[in-house]
This record gives structure tokens, sequence and C-alpha cells, in this order.
């Protein structure tokens, strides 16, 4: 695999990474990790009605070490985060992450101590796409978004890169149950 950010710049490097930059753009092959509503909606993206075939990333591979842009579209659980880990480990560089929804991106409406409160505490993202769900339209965009990221500059920025942290204890401290009096007729009030 050609590293164009290790290429010294000349008139035929900067050429050679525009070629190798448009080839990356044009061939994105996701890795979808649906677990929710918003996973309808990336399926739809993939219907014929929004076509994302025109943006040369309708392969979906569940294979890991075959894609190289991660969509994350649903909640995610504290015991579903080391597999969530795991699966971007295997996926091979350059890769990118896109976030979908409201919940991946920040825990969304499920305030709990088992929900993870935004992917990024624990995996890089590089495009968050809002909405609950976002429409279909709203991917795509988030899709052109990591297509001018690799126009840019073939990979994420340096710095950007978070190392990936382990997911084992939730910080959330849960507030007690409300006790409801019981009756001698064994009914509550
Ligand atoms: S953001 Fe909304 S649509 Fe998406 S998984 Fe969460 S609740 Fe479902």
């Amino acid at each position: 695999m050609i590293d164009t950010q290790q290429l010294p710049d000349n008139v035929l490097t900067t050429q050679l990474k525009k070629v190798v930059n448009w080839a990356r753009r044009s061939s994105l092959w996701p890795m979808p990790f649906a677990t929710a509503c918003c996973g309808i909606e990336l399926m739809a993206t993939g219907a014929s009605r929004y076509d994302i075939a025109r943006f040369g990333a309708e392969a979906m591979r569940f294979s890991p070490r075959q894609a190289d842009l991660m969509i994350v579209a649903g909640r995610v659980t504290i015991k579903m985060m080391p597999v969530l880990q795991h699966i971007y480990q295997q996926m091979t560089e350059p890769k990118w992450v896109i976030s979908m929804g409201a919940c991946a991106s920040t825990g969304g409406v499920f305030d709990a101590y088992a929900t993870i409160q935004g992917i990024d505490q624990f995996m890089p993202v590089d495009v968050y796409i809002p909405g609950c769900p976002p429409r279909p339209e709203t991917l795509l965009e988030g899709v052109m978004a990591i297509q001018k990221i690799v126009d840019e500059d073939g990979l994420p920025p340096a710095g950007k890169r978070r190392p990936l942290q382990i997911a084992i204890e939730p910080s959330y401290v849960p507030s007690p149950q409300p006790v409801v009096p019981i009756t001698l007729g064994g009914r509550g009030m």
C-alpha cells in the first residue's frame, strides 16, 4: 500500500497523491455497525431511491479487513464497545469512522449507565451525523464529508486519531428507585 504522506512533494508525487486519493474517495468500502433504528436509514441509503453507489460506497463489507469506512448507526452499550473496538482494529489503514445519529454520537435519549454516551470517548470519529434518525440524504452528506477529508490529505489529520480506550466501567451513578408504600390491601398508593 502506498503511504502518500511519506512521499516528498514534487510534481510527480503530488499528482500521484491526487490519483491515489481519487481512487480511495471513489471506492470507500463501508463496514456497517448498525444496532438500532438508525440502521434502517442506513439500509435505505443503499437502496435504489438514494443509491449510495453514486459515491462508490455501495459495497458494504462484513469482513473488517476489507473495509475502510466504519458507519456506527445506533446506540452502543458498554458490553458492545469492546466488540466495536475489536472490529475497528481489524480494519485496514487508512480508515475512517462515521458516527450516525444522536445515539452513537451522544447516547441520545438513553442517558443510562449501560449506554455509551458518545462512541468518540473510546474510538476516533471523523464525521458526526446529527438526527434521530438522520435521513439517508444526511448520511450521504456525511459520506461526501469523508470524501472531502480523503481529497485533502488522504488520511485523518495528524493528532486527530485517538488511542483506543478500554470500555469497562460505567461512570454513571444511577438514582435509587422510588419506593412505593405498600398498603394492607397489597396495592401502592
Ligand atoms: S438516534 Fe434515534 S433513530 Fe438513531 S438509534 Fe438512536 S433512537 Fe434510534
